[in-house]
């Protein structure tokens, strides 16, 4: 294709076309159904597409279309092609970090497990020693990445800088996303300060009682373990879950079976990454939704959360303009359907009635679910705010190292390796779409329950409500949700709320 013949309709079908073999790739390599992961094979194939030309070609349609809709789409087509080409210039020495990491193994007391297994075995590991020996064996691994993962940070903010001249990465978020960083921070810390009083003494208490040390000496590998309560893995056996996602849906109006849009891969093969994942290929006409089951609280949650976005997907309206079914800006959108129908795990009736947990001891999974949340919040506002302070200086390692370990650790109050200071990032601040989520679903989910009471799930008009939004598919941001609802984005208190109604409910355990 030249470039002179090119069209805004060729540009968007082309959009179309690579981000479905690019999920496709990614999804098999996951899936352990292909050995090596070559997007950068794919991204080649589109150089026309990701090009200086394209993207400059795309920024014109947009700056001179009148119609606010059709200008609104173009953006976003802007920046997801900015965003390709950024990609391109790195996407092998991402694909030789991933596909190193999906055939990397540790040794770990004499014995040889493959990298991605040692996350799920540290959780399930009872004895304190062995899960540090297990830690440092992946701190290895980490450690040999380190040196790829910074430099494709650094190449892409060169390509970010030299090729269209923003020389601020967090400017550049804030200006594609609409989000003023400072201020959902500033909102977070607040957040931080109210709940902290409250986090130290039960997360304290909980460390103590499971691992007989104190809030923290330990090392964040440990939160996994403590988090996982085996002592409820009965309630949720691997053969039950999809049974409950069935019975989940029907009381939201969704017939499982009728949804053969949604691609269900529950196989367990042996390079199969066990995190549950979705990939929207192309909503709503093909969505993947794949878990290698392990059975156990933690593993319905991811499960529950991958759904919910296999759910906003997968029930978009198809007569929408592809750009609306599947180009965002960011992902705080879709993660709020996610928390959603993860949170489910917190919520009584929902374990009572349809996981089938013994009424006296709801309470507790409740508590240790919401306790465990709290952790994860805390953390990702200490990941932001560790994320803005390393952009500020992303070539000083050494001051980066001890940044991420201060910074993460302090929020959390578990000790955290600064090895991982890059490996635990995600571009383009995924950290702060995730936190835009936590706060927005705390406002959906409390709507839900106002409008449609506790069970809100066996709610037929919930369901209607939930499938009117996702409808929408990805045409609205984060906040737009906020406000059709009724509450003030970037209002924590109802986030707040729940946690520090924890001290309350722990009364009652
Ligand atoms: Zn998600």
């Amino acid at each position: 294709m030249t470039a002179g013949a090119i069209t805004t309709g060729d540009i968007i079908k082309g959009i179309q076309d690579s981000t479905y073999e690019l999920l496709t790739e990614s999804r098999l390599a996951r899936v352990g159904l292909k050995d090596e992961q070559d997007t950068a094979a794919v991204l080649e194939k589109y150089a026309w597409l990701y090009s200086l030309d394209t993207v400059r070609r795309a920024r014109e349609a947009y700056e001179a279309e009148a119609d606010s809709g059709e200008k609104e789409r173009l953006r976003r087509v802007y920046y997801y092609l900015m965003d390709g080409y950024v990609e391109r210039q790195t996407a092998a020495q991402e694909d030789k970090v991933v596909s190193f990491e999906m055939n990397a193994a540790v040794e770990v007391d004499g014995q040889t497990i493959p990298y991605h297994n040692v996350r799920a075995l540290m959780a399930r590991e009872p004895e304190y020693d062995r899960r540090d020996r297990l830690r440092d064996a992946q701190l290895q691994v980490v450690e040999q990445t380190n040196p790829d993962r910074l430099e494709i940070i650094h190449t892409r903010l060169r390509t970010l800088c030299d090729d269209f001249g923003y020389y601020d990465y967090a400017g550049y978020n804030s200006e594609k996303k609409r989000v003023d960083y400072e201020l959902l921070r500033a909102r977070l810390e607040v957040f931080l300060a109210r709940t902290e009083e409250t986090y130290n003494k039960l997360m304290g208490e909980w460390v103590e009682r499971t691992t007989a040390r104190r809030l923290g000496e330990l090392g964040s590998n440990h939160f996994a373990y403590i988090s996982r309560v085996p002592e409820y893995d009965l309630y949720f056996k691997k053969e039950s879950l999809l049974g409950v996602y069935e019975r989940t849906l029907r009381g939201l109006g969704i017939d499982l079976a009728q949804q053969h849009n949604i691609h269900l891969d529950t196989e367990d093969r042996p390079k199969k990454n066990p995190r549950a994942v979705c990939y929207p290929a192309n909503p709503p006409s093909e969505v993947h939704l794949i878990i290698k089951p392990l059975g156990g609280l933690d593993d319905y949650a991811a499960f529950f959360h991958e759904a919910g976005h296999a759910q906003h997907f997968g029930n978009a309206d198809p007569a929408l303009p592809y750009v609306d079914r599947n180009v965002a800006t960011s992902y705080a959108l879709s993660e709020i359907y996610s928390f959603l129908m993860q949170f489910l795990t917190m919520n009584p009736a929902w374990l009572r009635d349809v996981v089938g947990v013994p009424a006296d001891k709801v309470n507790e999974v409740v508590y240790y679910t919401r306790l465990a949340e709290f952790f994860l919040l805390r953390r990702y506002v200490g990941k932001l705010r560790y994320e803005l302070g390393f952009f500020q200086g992303p070539y000083d390692e050494a001051r980066n190292r001890a940044l991420y370990a201060t910074t993460l650790s302090e929020t959390t109050e578990f000790v955290y390796p600064p090895a991982n200071f890059v490996n635990d990032m995600d571009s383009g601040f995924y950290s702060a779409d995730y936190l835009r989520a936590w706060i927005t679903e705390a406002m959906l989910r409390h709507h839900l329950e106002r409008t449609y009471g506790e069970r809100w799930f066996t709610n037929h008009e919930a369901g209607e409500f939930l499938r009117s939004l996702w409808a929408t598919g990805e045409s609205k941001e984060n906040e737009e949700i906020a406000r059709m609802i009724g509450y003030e984005p970037f209002d924590v208190s109802y986030l707040a709320d729940q946690f520090l109604s924890l001290d309350k409910l722990r009364s009652e355990v």
